[in-house]
């Protein structure tokens, strides 16, 4: 017989379980109306695929997940979509969220579903698939959507199957069992296919349930599922309690079962997973228990998933006037009900209507007398004297400190509480201010670095501008000393032409040697490589219950990150001759030049004076500043003064046997280029001031045009210059408001 280990703590509360065990599972006729809430499980809610007045049959899908985490919804019946509104839904705050109201047309007419004939033939993947769309998440009260849980990717050598429903009153799962066992077992053997056959399967079972037992027993020959039988006592059936009892092994702190190699489900979601695969059956119903004194009839109903509760307890004889509160779930976890209208839902596995004498309202609280016994019941082993206390004076680090979260809400310890201090309702509130604090605190931190990020640009930006401001203004002076020094005007350089030649000066001492360069963009790649493998890391680190955005986003860092190794690999090539990997582009323009013949070297020189000329004579028609169209116009001086020497030379030069690579045709449109730009320049030149304004304005447009397209597609592609192109974007619009204004006082 397998060992298996006491809980820690507990409590034995009376059991109150028989009254409901007495008939079979019933059903019951179908209600006015479902009330199917959109989000009945833990993550995203499903996307809407249906409108207000269409007709639906029962299975069909009525809203699909949204995402990683989500679950699907289904029609319970056939019949029509009535409204689509906030509705009460089953929440300790009463709280309402979007619903969708559903009319039964009374023919139960099913959608065309399918079942899938031999699993073993399908990967777990596909499987995995159709328990997703089949809606399927935890039935025992969690919720978590199912597919997510058994996709894990972490090994499993245990599974898990929670049969212990301890909870006092609910008899949902034992009944489940008594009459389904055939299905259930064919239900686990899926999951453990799934889970790629885990070393050990375990049924966790309460002594409580002996029916049950033996109802499992016969399909469990020939198999390697072992059913585990161990005493009833409260909460066993928390999961980590569970494992606890069956394994000895205890679940990390903040961490899942499957960090131990444990998949643990309930017998309701494995009787799902059953349905889904083999008949191919969305969750469109669960088990309910319905019991309690104020109840004539208490039993188990197979109950459609939006069934108003006032309905279920219409059928069960419910005396209103002799129940003072309403509870969904047991006494223990449960919570109370204050509408009758609220609907069953995948979680709701039971619906309990005790008398005042069977389930008295507890006494007025007394102040806590520190007996310590609340800490002896703790499933959990916490202190939950210690954390009532942080709870009332709103302590929330020392409640984070104490382990607050690891509290399973089971209420063992206001269960043994003498002072009848309500401890489980104060950790319920304390956990929700907690959330909702860090919920706001990471708003807020984003907030907060976007805004330094954007205070960050703007400095830099401004720093430059002065950097700039000085270097203008600098320059300017030392003109004017150089003029007030030389009074004739003959200066041999303007102000432009000195931040020209600083910023050539600049751009030579920037050029590295080609090995320098390759040496760079091999530092690059491994930094890219290096990038990579994080990107990657953190992506198959990320959580089972990850959103579906912070996995796209995850996704988008990887491609940016594989594009940007293949960037630098890309620049590591195109510097490596195809001929000879060992000798860059400029060592081979160098050698190229050293093996060109006299007139080849003069005729290329002329060429790229020419290419020159007409980029001057450009500069000189766009240039918006006075002194730079001087500077320029210099420069083209001396540009063309250099084309004659040249040409000069090639004509003294002796012709060769291997003749010139300069073709007519080039030389022809190159001296082509150079009329038309110098006719451009003329044009200028012989422009009215206004008329300049007005051509400035209209290539400042243009200019402006092109560079809110650049930003706009550097935007769209995520590009890391776009702070460069904004800033392009911003100077053209300011010298552009500039100019207009200058010709707007032009005309007046
Ligand atoms: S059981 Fe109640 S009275 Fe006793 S220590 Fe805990 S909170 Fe205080
Ligand atoms: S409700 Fe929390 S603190 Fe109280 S016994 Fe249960 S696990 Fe422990």
């Amino acid at each position: 017989m397998r060992k298996v280990w006491d809980l820690i703590g507990g409590v034995p509360p009376p059991e109150n379980k028989h009254q409901s065990v007495q008939s079979c599972i019933g059903t019951l006729p179908l209600p006015e109306k479902l009330i199917i809430p959109l989000n009945q499980h833990i993550g995203a809610p499903p996307k809407l695929l249906v409108a207000e007045g269409d007709s639906v049959l029962k299975g069909q899908v009525l809203a699909e997940p949204n995402g990683m985490v989500s679950a699907g919804i289904h029609a319970p019946t056939s019949g029509i979509i009535s409204e689509i509104s906030a509705h009460s839904i089953p929440h300790p705050s009463g709280m309402a969220a979007r619903c969708i109201t559903l009319v039964p047309d009374g023919h139960d007419r099913w959608a065309d579903i399918k079942g899938v004939e031999n699993y073993r033939e399908h990967s777990p993947e596909e499987l995995l698939d159709v328990i997703r769309q089949a809606g399927i998440v935890g039935l025992g009260g969690g919720g978590f959507p199912t597919a997510v849980k058994l996709g894990t990717q972490q090994s499993i050598s245990t599974l898990i199957i929670n049969s212990s429903e301890c909870e006092p009153y609910i008899t949902a799962d034992d009944m489940l069992i008594r009459e389904h066992a055939k299905d259930i077992v064919e239900g686990i053997k899926i999951l453990s296919f799934i889970l790629g056959e885990p070393e050990e399967i375990l049924i966790g079972i309460e002594d409580n349930k002996p029916e049950a037992y033996e109802a499992l027993e016969p399909y469990l020959q020939d198999t390697n599922i072992e059913l585990v039988e161990f005493t009833t006592r409260y909460p066993s059936g928390g999961e980590k309690q569970l494992i606890q009892i069956l394994t000895g092994k205890e679940v990390p702190n903040g961490g899942l079962p499957a960090d131990i190699g444990i998949v643990c489900q309930n017998i309701g979601t494995t009787y799902a997973v059953q349905r889904a695969i083999q008949q191919g059956e969305p969750l469109i119903s669960r088990v309910t228990t319905v019991t309690g004194n104020a109840c004539e009839t208490n039993k188990n109903y197979l109950v459609l998933i939006g069934t108003p509760i006032s309905h279920l307890l219409e059928h069960s004889g419910f005396d209103q006037s002799k129940c003072p509160r309403l509870i969904m779930g047991g006494p223990m976890m449960g919570f109370t009900l204050e509408d009758l209208n609220i609907p069953v839902i995948k979680t709701t596995n039971c619906i309990l209507a005790p008398t005042g004498e069977e389930l008295p309202t507890p006494p007025p609280a007394q102040p806590c007398i520190r007996c310590g016994m609340c800490a002896e019941a703790c499933p959990a082993s916490l202190l939950p004297q210690q954390l009532f206390w942080h709870a009332q004076s709103h302590n929330y680090e020392h409640l984070e400190a104490h382990n607050l979260f690891d509290c399973i809400e089971c209420g063992a310890c206001s269960y043994v509480c003498p002072s009848n201090i309500p401890l489980v309702q104060y950790y319920r509130a304390a956990k929700g201010e907690i959330r909702k604090l860090s919920l706001e605190k990471i708003n807020s931190d984003r907030a907060r670095e976007r805004f330094e990020f954007q205070k960050t640009r703007k400095e830099k930006e401004e720093a430059g501008k002065a950097v700039k401001r000085e270097a203008r203004k600098k320059a300017a002076e030392q003109a004017r000393a150089k003029k007030a020094n030389n009074p004739s005007g003959n200066t041999e350089t303007s102000p432009a032409d000195d931040i020209i030649k600083a910023a050539m000066a600049r751009a030579e001492a920037q050029k590295a040697s080609p090995q320098e360069q390759r040496a760079k963009l091999e530092r690059g790649i491994v930094r890219a490589e290096s990038h990579l493998e994080s990107v990657q890391k953190r992506l198959n680190t990320l959580e089972q219950d990850a959103t579906e955005k912070q996995r796209e986003q995850a996704l988008a860092a990887l491609e940016d990150a594989q594009l940007r190794l293949k960037d630098a690999q890309q620049k590591l090539a195109d510097l490596t001759l195809p001929s000879d990997t060992n000798v860059s582009n400029t060592e081979k323009t160098v050698m190229e030049k050293s093996q060109a013949s006299p007139r080849e070297a003069l005729e290329k020189k002329i060429a790229t004076l020419k290419e020159r000329i007409v980029i001057t004579l450009k500069k000189i028609a766009e240039a918006d500043d006075e002194s730079l169209k001087t500077a320029l116009q210099n420069g083209l001086e001396k540009q063309q003064t250099k084309l004659k020497d040249t040409e000069q030379q090639l004509a003294e030069t002796p012709a060769q046997t291997n003749e010139s690579t300069t073709t007519p045709e080039t030389e022809n449109a190159a001296a082509a280029a150079i009329a038309r730009a110098q006719a451009k320049a003329a044009d200028q030149a012989s422009m009215s001031d206004e008329d300049k304004l007005k051509a400035t304005v209209e290539s400042l447009q243009n200019r402006l045009i092109k560079a809110q397209e650049k930003l706009a597609s550097a935007e769209s592609e995520g590009s890391e210059h776009i702070d460069a192109f904004r800033s392009g974007v911003e100077k053209l619009q300011a010298k552009l408001t500039a100019a207009e204004a200058q010709l707007a006082q032009e005309t007046q």
